[in-house]
């Protein structure tokens, strides 16, 4: 009598509910930012913004539920952030110290940790569909400048679309170099808006990317942590996939986005707690935010600014979007 109440005991404590964690895996998860930092308060712009990410979200939440592929999803996301001029990447994206754009972007597939980078591009529409030909058809990871722009032309306009440098300006990345080299200090409000996306889909495979145009009055062939795989980008089947936006400098230094999936591999954290530590660890000292989609589905998506645009999307029916908080 006394074995048969303690099996049932048992087995009651043992039932997921009761032990409370091991959430359910997800069939599929999508984390979308928009950059860190506090969002101009013009209503106009924050629609803008909001009908943007909703745009993205959907996209990728209607492909990641037919079964598409990870990787598409990130650069078809990213692609539409790219157009949308009220984001730091292709069209309005910031302007450096010599009033021209320099692009970055990078792709990463956490199932084979295969990845493709472009750095300082010029004349690219799309700068992420560039870093994923590199991945593809390259045997490197990372390509700059000159060398990438010769890239896009041997691929041809049919796979890389090409536009003028004029072509990403507008009249609010105008202002805001303006503002900077009048020494006008900048508030974070002005250099937001670099973007990246982190999946999760149906066959199990993470992917992630991120696309900038990097500060404003940045050093003319500066190079930020978004094409920087392992700081900017990351991303492992085994663990998560990283996207990462903020003062590109202190990600690079830190090594951020491959940290946030080491602390789950050797450290055992959750995707949450690792992402939390790097942003608030005193010795850390950066400035941002980071997205994350765990193995499993969970999506975290912290920041230590005053906000990050992000939105979110999974296989429960989450479908969140945030442009001013
Ligand atoms: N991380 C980007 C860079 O430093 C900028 C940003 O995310 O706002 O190039």
């Amino acid at each position: 009598m006394k074995r048969i109440f303690t099996f049932i005991l048992l087995s009651l404590f043992c039932t997921p509910a009761f032990a409370g964690e091991k959430p359910e895996r997800k069939e599929f998860a999508v984390a979308i930012h928009g950059g860190a930092g506090r969002i101009s308060s013009d209503p106009g712009h924050i629609a803008a913004r909001q009908a943007a990410l909703e745009k993205a979200l959907t996209l990728g939440e209607l492909m990641l539920k037919k079964g598409d592929s990870s990787l598409d999803v990130v650069e078809a996301v990213i692609r539409i952030l790219e157009d949308a001029p009220e984001f730091n990447a292709g069209r309005g994206a910031v302007l450096n110290a010599a009033g021209t754009h320099e692009l970055d972007s990078s792709i990463m597939d956490g199932k084979t940790r295969r990845c493709g980078a472009v750095a300082g591009v010029r004349t690219v529409r799309h700068p992420i569909t560039l870093a994923r030909h590199v991945m593809t058809e390259t045997r490197h990871v990372l390509l700059a400048t000159d060398g990438a722009e010769r890239f896009a032309d041997e691929l041809g306009k049919d796979k890389i679309e090409r536009v003028s440098n004029a072509w990403f300006s507008t009249d609010r990345q105008k202002a805001n170099l303006k503002r900077a080299q009048a020494y006008i200090p900048l508030a974070d409000e002005f250099r937001i808006g670099t973007v990246g996306c982190v999946a999760l889909d149906k066959h199990g495979n993470i992917a992630a990317g991120t696309s900038t145009g990097g500060l404003t009055n940045k050093k003319f062939g500066r190079i930020g942590d978004s094409p920087i795989v392992g700081a900017g980008t990351y991303a492992d089947n085994g663990t998560c996939g990283v996207s990462c936006t903020g003062v590109g400098e202190d990600f690079i230094r830190n090594s951020i986005a491959f940290h946030v999936a080491a602390q789950m591999e050797y450290g055992s954290k959750s995707v949450a707690d690792s992402a939390h530590h790097l942003l608030h660890h005193p010795s850390n000292k950066i400035s941002g935010g980071i997205i994350a989609v765990a193995h499993d589905g969970s999506i975290t998506m912290p920041f230590n600014t005053s906000g990050m645009s992000r939105a979110a999307a999974d296989s429960s029916g989450l479908h969140e979007v945030h442009v001013t908080d």
